[in-house]
């Protein structure tokens, strides 16, 4: 039966880091890192993650601010907002929930995020310098992924490491943080054929798809390490991963579950790049 990997747990720990991280630098100098958060229309997931983003900012000390905007909301006064966000000191990190409405130009609007500020890590800026094996801002997910192997003490170097989903925002940047800890890194999407064979040689094994329990018992090799990203509600509405938990963790050697695995990391790994961000700022 699989360890589990324990999200809320290695989260507390960053987050009291954190903590400790912020007053450091309250007292060293007089600023308090900044978050702001750009909600446009009215999603309900993206409700509740952006009030809990302000919930855990508040808890560690940081300064946060909601900017929720109508879905009428046009790209000018969308970028409008963004470029007096880049130009305010009192915010360090500027995040823009997507989805955004159909009407405005997604990537014209994350490019619009100064490189400095854009805690996300998706400004094609910061993905060249995670690329390139020098990150500034790594997108939370995947950084919250890297921090849980840490934790847990799992060794990368020289692991066969397949990823499923190939997104900008899971599937590739956590490619590029295995491959640069030494991992034989595949990635596998819905082209791939026939995809368990590739998941089968997994010594670690995350899953960023969107289909709940997709990776069944049958595609994962024993003892392997199984990093569950999606979120997916069922139709009680119950939150299920992408991962057949019950069959998988009877293989695996390690599993985070849903909820309570790689979802408390990912506000965690915000809050730690806005620090990051505000740190630099004072130098
Ligand atoms: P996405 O839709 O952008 O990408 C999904 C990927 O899955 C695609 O690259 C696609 O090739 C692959 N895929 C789809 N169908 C497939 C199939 N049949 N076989 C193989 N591959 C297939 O999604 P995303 O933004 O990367 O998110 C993936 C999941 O992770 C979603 O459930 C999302 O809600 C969740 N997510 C969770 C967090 C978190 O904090 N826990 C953060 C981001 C995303």
């Amino acid at each position: 039966m699989a360890e589990i990997i324990d999200g809320k747990k290695v989260s507390e720990h960053i987050r009291a880091e954190i903590a400790q991280g912020v007053e450091k630098l309250k007292g060293e100098t007089d600023i308090t890192p900044g978050l702001a958060a750009v909600l446009v229309g009215e999603d309900p997931a993206s409700e509740i993650y952006v009030r809990n983003k302000r919930k855990a900012c508040a808890n560690a000390g940081m300064y946060s601010e909601e900017h929720k905007l109508p879905a009428k909301t046009t790209e000018q006064e969308l970028l409008n907002l963004v470029d007096r966000l880049n130009n305010d000191p009192n915010i360090h990190g500027i995040l823009v929930q997507l989805p955004l409405p159909d009407h405005i130009d997604e990537t014209k609007v994350l490019r619009a995020v100064s490189p400095l500020k854009d805690v996300d890590g998706f400004h094609p800026y910061n993905v060249g310098l995670l690329v390139e094996g020098n990150p500034r801002f790594i997108s939370c997910t995947p950084h919250g992924i890297i921090k849980m192997l840490e934790f847990y003490n799992i060794d990368i170097t020289g692991k066969e490491a397949v990823i499923v989903g190939r997104s900008n925002i899971v599937g590739k940047p956590v490619s590029m943080l295995l491959l640069h800890r030494h991992a034989t890194v595949t990635i596998g999407h819905s082209r791939t054929k026939p995809l368990d064979e590739v998941t089968k040689r997994a010594d670690i094994l995350v899953a960023a798809i969107g289909r709940a329990n997709f990776i069944t018992g049958d595609m994962v090799k024993e003892g392997a390490v199984v990093i569950d990203v999606g979120i997916n509600r069922n139709e009680e509405g119950k939150l299920t991963g992408d991962v057949d938990f019950e069959a998988v963790s009877k293989k695996a050697s390690y599993i985070t579950p849903v909820p309570g695995g790689v979802g408390p990391m990912t506000i965690s790994m915000l809050l730690w790049n806005t620090l990051e961000s505000a740190k630099a700022s004072s130098k």
